[in-house]
């Protein structure tokens, strides 16, 4: 990828956001779903920037938050309150009172003790509470460990054979209104059968309820769809069209019922990179270090999942020799790794390297650990 300068000039390490993609990414979902009862809430917590908000907002998309911080930060870029669905597992009081009276579109329900709750702060604000509850459906997405959420051994959801009790409970409150079912089976999820389970996993589900009286107008799948981390030149924007064709066939929707979406990574994963420079290159015994500004406190996914981001040079010379490097960071931690065994032109200290497909849970997840400051973001196009 050629990155547009400035680039130089601007303190390392930084996040780089090609906005132009980021559009085209969004109008090529607009394509997808026009004239279809499928609604996109983009999953904030893949990138809560600002900017980033805004043009997603802009763009007329509903927005999926998991804590009280990111329903405020949809508000503030323009998110409309009944488009803000609100998840997470463990949401305190204040948080659940914050989304009652901010008016917000629906509470993804994680358990009946969390049911109870709602209904009773409903009742204390004298608002009834739009409510989907999250059923685990047992479903392996067969992607890391750490972000499959879908399986009965994940704390996430309701274990189906709970399910009726929470449906009994919520229907009987006078402060919950049952609008929908929600799942999410998981991210980063990159072939097709998973997401086709989960359809016939909904249809079963739905028409057992249907058969009790009790209909349910939001079916929201969650998110899930990965990006090409190797490839992200070839592959900017994900297959959205086969993703949304194996929803929308694969679905029995009612008149009235629509389904809901959160996607995250597909939507900013690829316009982000994390743009950072060579402070040392380092002989070690038998390899060569590449020792750069950003840390896995500035891009925590390889150190967290063992992810992997493509590595480039930014502006190394066009005839360099291609040299082997491990690329690290340098945080106090052996887990400080980008790269190891990289092929890069040969480069040196003060070159710029980018690591690519980084504009989800990038800067989101960056912390200040080691003390050291966030990391910039430019926003070119
Ligand atoms: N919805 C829920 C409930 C999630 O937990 C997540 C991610 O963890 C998402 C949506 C977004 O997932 P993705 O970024 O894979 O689309």
């Amino acid at each position: 990828m050629k990155f547009k300068l400035p680039c130089e000039g601007v303190e390392t390490p930084f996040y780089y956001y090609d906005m132009e993609l980021l559009r085209s990414t969004l109008n090529e979902i607009k394509e997808c779903i026009a004239g279809s009862d499928v609604h996109v809430h983009y999953a904030i917590k893949a990138n809560g920037n600002p900017e980033i908000l805004k043009v997603i907002a802009d763009s007329g998309f509903g927005a999926d938050c998991v804590s009280g911080g990111e329903i405020e930060a949809a508000l503030a870029a323009g998110f409309s309150n009944d488009s803000i669905y609100y998840a997470g597992v463990g949401k305190t009081d204040r948080e659940i009172i914050f989304g009652i009276e901010s008016g917000i579109g629906c509470f993804n329900v994680e358990s009946i003790e969390e049911l109870k709750v709602i209904s009773e702060l409903g009742e204390r604000c004298g608002k009834k509470v739009p409510v989907a509850l999250r059923v685990n459906p047992n479903i392996d997405a067969h992607t890391h460990e750490y972000i499959t959420t879908g399986l009965e051994e994940n704390k996430f959801g309701i274990d189906m054979r709970c399910l009726d009790k929470a449906v009994d409970f919520a229907t009987a409150s006078d402060w919950i209104d049952l609008i929908g079912l929600h799942f999410h089976i998981g991210s980063q999820i990159t072939i097709t059968e998973p997401f086709a389970l989960l359809c016939e996993r909904i249809n079963a589900l739905t028409e057992y309820y249907r058969r009790r009286g009790v209909e349910f107008p939001v079916i929201n799948v969650g998110g899930g769809l990965g990006i090409d981390y190797d490839n992200p030149d070839e592959n900017p924007v994900p297959d959205f069209k086969n993703y949304f064709d194996t929803l929308i066939s694969g679905i029995s929707l009612t008149p009235g019922q629509h389904i809901h979406c959160e996607l995250g990574r597909a939507v900013v994963a690829q316009c982000g990179s994390l743009i950072t420079q060579v402070l040392y290159v380092k002989e070690g015994i038998g390899r060569k270090f590449l020792i750069v500004d950003a840390g896995m406190n500035d891009l925590m996914r390889p150190a967290l999942y063992g992810a992997h981001h493509k590595i480039e040079t930014v502006n190394a010379e066009e005839d360099a020799c291609e040299e082997v490097y491990d690329v690290v960071g340098p945080v106090c931690e052996s887990s400080d790794v980008f790269g190891k065994g990289e092929k890069l032109p040969a480069v040196r200290r003060g070159d710029l390297i980018a690591l690519r497909s980084a504009g989800a849970y990038g800067e989101s997840m960056a912390s200040t650990y080691n003390m050291r400051k966030l990391p910039g973001s430019l926003f070119i196009g």
